[in-house]
């Protein structure tokens, strides 16, 4: 199936088997156990499940598995060029999984690039699952591998400043220790990291994949030995995806390549408008910089940050296309100001010193007409003040 475009496999992929079941939109199994009249069959094939391997039969009991979520798993690891793919209950459920799976392997200490999003900072800052972290520099993470060193995370683009990272210069820096990829904000869509060589791709799902702003999600795509240990954590801790939200999930990815083209087609022109505002002192914008990595991603996604030169809750206050909230990659499109939401969570100082200022508006473009986000953000803008 891999031969079809992207945009074809986003519509199919997770469904190739529908027509020969005679059905036309995906079951939903809202099962929470799976009966059967053969114990013995059934422990038989518990042992093989605990291990975190699939079989082909049902899944004996909801946090085990769920075949309307595997469908999903399944299109999504397709769509990222990855073996396999593990659903969570969020975003940060499924960065903790990768965290606990670092810390259950005995490398404990994690090499992690700011800015990332403010709650997974908030993650590693804390140590709350046994990690410890040294944050570097992308130039200086070959000099911060330990011997217990389990992972190094990046997000590229980041939330919120759109910084791009090199990964393929990122995994020759790091060696054996696993490069995971926060591709959140770019989607496969845009860019593909197991293609620069990281072995992990986390997605907060709740995002561009859902689509919609109505499913809470997470979701990780690597190999499938990877995903065996990702399978048992889930079983153990029970960070599961529900089924409704997997079926949402698989609906949300039949229209991401298009909902991404049109949406990352607006952003472009709003990041060009907007840095000629008088109102707006910067725009963050991949493709704004001259040193971005060649290649790595294909457009610049419909994320734009700004730095407002009068007051950021004024213009959040004064927006009536937009939807003045936090999180982002719906069909309507958001603004928040990250200091009071998305990484409000973080320390201050630190804040400020990774780039994440108290005038920071980061704005997330929907489906909505360019003419009608320009008007209500010039308008916004312009009662903010200068
Ligand atoms: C939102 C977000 C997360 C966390 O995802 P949830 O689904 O909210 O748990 C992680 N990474 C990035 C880049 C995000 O934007």
């Amino acid at each position: 199936m891999s031969t079809y475009s992207q945009r074809t496999r986003a519509v199919h992929a997770g469904r190739d088997d529908l027509t020969d079941l005679g059905v036309h939109a995906v079951p939903l199994d809202l099962s929470t156990t799976y009966p059967s009249r053969d114990s013995r069959a059934e422990a038989a094939r518990l042992d093989v499940l605990g291990t975190g391997a699939l079989d082909d039969g049902p899944p004996v009991y909801g946090r085990v598995g769920n075949p309307t979520v595997a469908r999903f798993e399944t299109a999504l690891a397709e769509l990222e060029g990855a073996e396999a793919a593990v659903a969570f209950g969020s975003g940060m459920a499924a960065l903790s999984a990768c965290l606990l799976a670092a810390v259950a392997a005995g490398r404990p200490h994690v090499i992690a690039i700011r800015p990332l999003y403010g709650t997974s900072d908030h993650l590693l800052a804390s140590g709350l699952l046994g990690t410890t972290v040294t944050w570097a520099a992308p130039d200086e993470v070959a000099a911060a591998v330990r011997p217990d060193t389990g992972l190094l995370i990046v997000e590229s683009p980041a939330n919120p400043t759109l910084t791009e990272v090199d990964l393929r210069r990122l995994t020759e820096a790091c060696g054996e220790v696993p490069l995971l990829v926060d591709n959140t904000f770019a989607t496969p869509v845009a860019q593909r990291p197991i293609e620069w060589g990281a072995r992990i791709v986390l997605h907060s799902a709740t995002k561009f994949l859902g689509g919609h702003g109505d499913v809470m999600a997470g979701v990780v795509a690597c190999t499938e030995e990877y995903a065996r240990t990702l399978r048992q954590i889930r079983f153990a801790t029970g960070g599961l995806l529900h089924p409704l939200a997997g079926y949402l999930l698989l609906r949300g990815l039949a229209t991401l390549p298009v909902r991404m083209a049109a949406a990352a087609a607006t952003a472009a022109e709003l990041a060009d408008r907007l840095a000629t505002h008088p109102a707006v002192s910067r725009v963050y914008y991949p493709g704004r910089t001259a040193d971005r990595p060649r290649g790595q991603m294909s457009g610049g996604g419909a994320i734009v940050s700004i730095e407002v030169a009068g007051d950021p809750h004024a213009v959040v206050a004064a927006v009536r296309v937009f939807t003045p909230a936090v999180s982002l990659g719906s069909v309507d499109s958001l603004i928040q100001h990250p200091a009071s939401l998305s990484h409000h969570i973080m320390d201050p100082q630190i804040r400020a010193a990774t780039g994440i200022g108290d005038r920071l508006l980061r704005l997330s473009i929907g489906l909505e007409d360019v003419e009608d986000l320009w008007a209500d953000l010039a308008q916004a803008l312009c009662r903010a003040g200068r």
